[in-house]
């Protein structure tokens, strides 16, 4: 009996998978819930129609997605009362995200009162990541009483993509250090060294690191000092503009890297130029990487982007051959694995992202179910 249902909740959707051993038997998206003419009126009804469809006999776990687990939560974890209303308690450092996922795992609970529940969190597996790596130079009594720190996401991606580029490999994960770029709408760099994360580029929100579809990455916080008293902007719509209009979106108009990159080849110079600057800071991010972990056996695309981007595979790792790093063009296509010449220093992979998977696998490890 391993079926297990993976809900990922957002603020206004539901992506679901069930299941049974590693087939899928189900899956699919609600949407826009709670909007006129949207899926489902509420997380409720969204959820009780999914159980009404889906066969839920021999269901062995619910694994739920939640975004931010704060410093509580550094695995998987059963979910009781505690742990329901610790996750509420880190609504302040998740706003936009923990609450859909709470939602899911109330409804859940009280729908299959009788199915153990698990949840699956986004920053565990940077839990691991040295007190060096996660602080900022910043007054540390403000730090501790507001929880300023590195937590980092994509926790469930860069997990499994690390352990499957060993697989594929055919190395030890205990002795396999591995960047792992997770480049999709969002999008985090990691270092990790056989298995265990040492840095990672999102920070205390998912707002930092790579240029993203919308999200700006990194920046000088002092622009929204400046934004706030020369340009009289609020607050509020400093992070709507810093979270929902940069990126790619800031600086070509366009979110989607596919039209970036055929408007950037039409020839484009907002597109080009977005697309210089993605490229250097993940640029920034590998060398950044390299230094941290001093050996590295492989670096890893995964996620829209990452798996889907020859050409942003090639020019970030352009010009990287003196340290070992080759991206052979006649590999790097649409169905390649391995894209680095068989003898090269450091592989360069490519590996599907498959956050649901882990989230189940990770359910079934929490409640020491056999896989
Ligand atoms: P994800 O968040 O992992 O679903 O990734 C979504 C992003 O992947 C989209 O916004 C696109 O920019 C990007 N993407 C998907 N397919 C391609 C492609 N063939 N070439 C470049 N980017 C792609």
């Amino acid at each position: 009996m391993t079926r297990v249902l993976v809900l990922n909740c957002g603020s206004s959707s539901v992506r679901y998978r069930l299941f049974d051993g590693d087939d899928v038997r189900a899956k699919g998206l609600i949407q826009r819930i709670g909007e006129s003419g949207g899926d489902a009126a509420d997380h409720d009804a969204a959820l009780q129609g999914l159980m009404d469809r889906l066969d839920l006999s021999d269901l062995a776990a619910v694994g739920h997605r939640v975004v931010h687990g704060g410093e509580l939560f550094t695995e998987s974890t059963v979910i009781t009362d505690e742990v329901v209303a610790a996750v509420e308690d880190l609504i302040p450092l998740a706003p936009l995200h923990n609450p859909g996922a709470l939602a899911g795992i109330r409804v859940a609970r009280k729908l299959l009162p009788d199915v153990p529940q698990v949840a699956v969190f986004d920053t565990a597996f940077h839990s691991t990541i040295p007190a060096e790596g996660v602080l900022w130079a910043v007054d540390r009594d403000l730090a501790r009483r507001f929880g300023l720190r590195r937590y980092g996401f994509h926790g469930t991606s860069h997990a499994y993509v690390s352990r499957e580029t060993a697989r594929i490999l055919g190395r030890p994960p205990e002795d396999t250090n591995v960047i792992t770029l997770h480049l999709g709408n969002g999008a985090s760099a990691a270092a990790v060294r056989g298995g265990r994360c040492e840095a990672t580029s999102m920070g205390m929100t998912p707002l930092s690191g790579l240029v993203m579809g919308t999200r700006s990455g990194d920046i000088d916080p002092s622009l929204i000092f400046h934004l706030h008293r020369a340009g009289g902007l609020p607050l509020d719509e400093i992070e709507d503009s810093l979270t929902r209009h940069g990126g790619l979106a800031g600086l070509a108009g366009a979110n989607d890297m596919r039209e970036v990159l055929e408007r950037r080849a039409a020839g484009d110079p907002d597109a080009a130029l977005a697309f210089d600057v993605y490229i250097r800071r993940l640029k920034e991010y590998i060398g950044s990487y390299l230094a941290v972990l001093g050996r590295v056996d492989a670096i890893t695309f995964t996620a829209g982007v990452g798996e889907n981007s020859p050409d942003v595979r090639a020019a970030a790792l352009a010009g990287l051959e003196p340290l070992g790093i080759t991206v052979d063009p006649a590999r790097n296509t649409d169905s390649a694995v391995i894209i680095s010449p068989d003898d090269a220093p450091v592989a360069v992979c490519v590996v599907p992202t498959e956050e649901e998977l882990e989230i189940a696998n990770e359910s079934r490890r929490a409640l020491s179910l056999a896989p």
